[in-house]
């Protein structure tokens, strides 16, 4: 089965040119290193590592219950969203059932369902956007889980409620519906609604967040689920034991309490991507509404993207094409972005 995957390639690192420094923006993470009290809380926790850490979370899943006023037994956690994505494909994987997607998505779905021995079924966006009503449609007695990524990685595009309402009540209860919510932090369009509204009353739905984007803590990998409690303590059966480790567990506590100083963080990146949307479509890009810290550009055109990406990793910047769709740009600090969007001008006009 394991021939049957395609590799994992790591995004081409950058190197700077002649006399300049060189950029990340094609891995939405945050640009800012972990505030000064997160890094004494990991300092500390680093001193106890001899130890293994504690392998129910406990402290971490009840910081994150009472974050989101929800019951402790309604969080699972694992190291990193994606591998909960994994547990959830293998507890519902069964010969001959689907998974179903939008594509263009998180690239993790199709990878992790192939490894799962699922079949996929990939909707075509409509646009930029989540084509709800032809994943409904798509939808048969075999599929088992539904993705809806929102918003979307690469496009930026969010679910908005009314349609994803819909949506929800049309999906059987023998679907799982994943609303993988992992920019949830940088939405900021009032008709998009948070996930956590929408699971309490609907059993086969479950949402999932990370630490890796808006709290900063990509290197540490630790991302949660949250779900009533039946699929919820069935998904927390199958991690392995002590997944998530001391630091992550440490560091995830003490970003939750450094809250607001972090939110700032992600105001100004959301700050930002108005100013980098903006700039490229005065430049005379077609920007899709972004609601996450990315920005998508659009070539249909593989040469095209690899040109653009090559371009920009010639003035320094490293962004992730994704061939020949278009590419994805983070937003970074304001002198990253600025580098970017010379880089983005001299390309349309080269
Ligand atoms: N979901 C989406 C949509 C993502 O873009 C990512 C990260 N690229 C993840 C999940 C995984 O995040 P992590 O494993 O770092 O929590």
């Amino acid at each position: 089965m394991l021939d049957t995957v395609a590799p994992y390639k790591p995004g081409k690192s950058v190197a700077a040119p002649a006399g300049g420094r060189s950029y990340k923006l094609s891995s939405n993470e945050s640009p800012y290193e972990p505030l000064p009290s997160v890094v004494e809380v990991i300092a500390k926790a680093a001193r106890e590592v001899n130890r293994y850490p504690d392998p129910t979370s406990m402290r971490l899943m009840e910081a994150i219950a009472e974050r989101h006023d929800v019951p402790t037994g309604h969080v699972t956690l694992g190291p990193g969203s994606v591998t909960i994505v994994q547990q959830l494909l293998t507890s519902v994987a069964d010969p001959g059932t689907e998974s179903v997607y939008a594509w263009r998505s998180f690239e993790s779905y199709p990878l992790l369902s192939d490894l799962a021995g699922m079949t996929s079924v990939r909707v075509p966006l409509a646009g930029e956007e989540h084509d709800l009503g032809a994943m409904a449609e798509a939808i048969t007695d075999r599929t088992r889980i539904v993705f809806v990524c929102t918003p979307n990685n690469p496009t930026g595009v969010a679910a908005r409620r009314s349609q994803l309402e819909e949506f929800l009540d049309r999906v059987p209860e023998h679907a799982l519906v994943v609303l993988d919510e992992a920019y949830h932090e940088y939405v900021r369009d009032a008709d998009v609604p948070d996930g956590l509204t929408l699971y309490r009353d609907r059993p086969n739905v479950v949402v999932l967040r990370t630490f890796s984007k808006a709290y900063g803590l990509a290197g540490l990998r630790v991302g949660y689920m949250i779900a009533q409690e039946p699929v919820a303590a069935a998904v927390r059966k199958t991690i392995v034991p002590f997944a998530v480790n001391h630091l992550a567990q440490a560091a995830a506590i003490a970003s939750l309490k450094a809250e607001d100083e972090l939110l700032e963080r992600v105001e100004q990146v959301v700050k930002e991507r108005t100013r980098v949307r903006e700039a490229l479509v005065e430049q005379g890009w077609t920007v899709p509404p972004t609601e996450a810290n990315f920005v998508w550009l659009r070539f249909d055109d593989e040469q095209r993207t690899l040109a653009f990406t090559d371009a920009c990793a010639a003035a320094g910047v490293a962004v992730r094409p994704y061939p020949p769709d278009g590419v994805r740009v983070s937003i970074g600090t304001p002198e990253a972005n600025d580098v970017l969007l010379r880089a983005a001008d001299a390309f349309r006009n080269g």
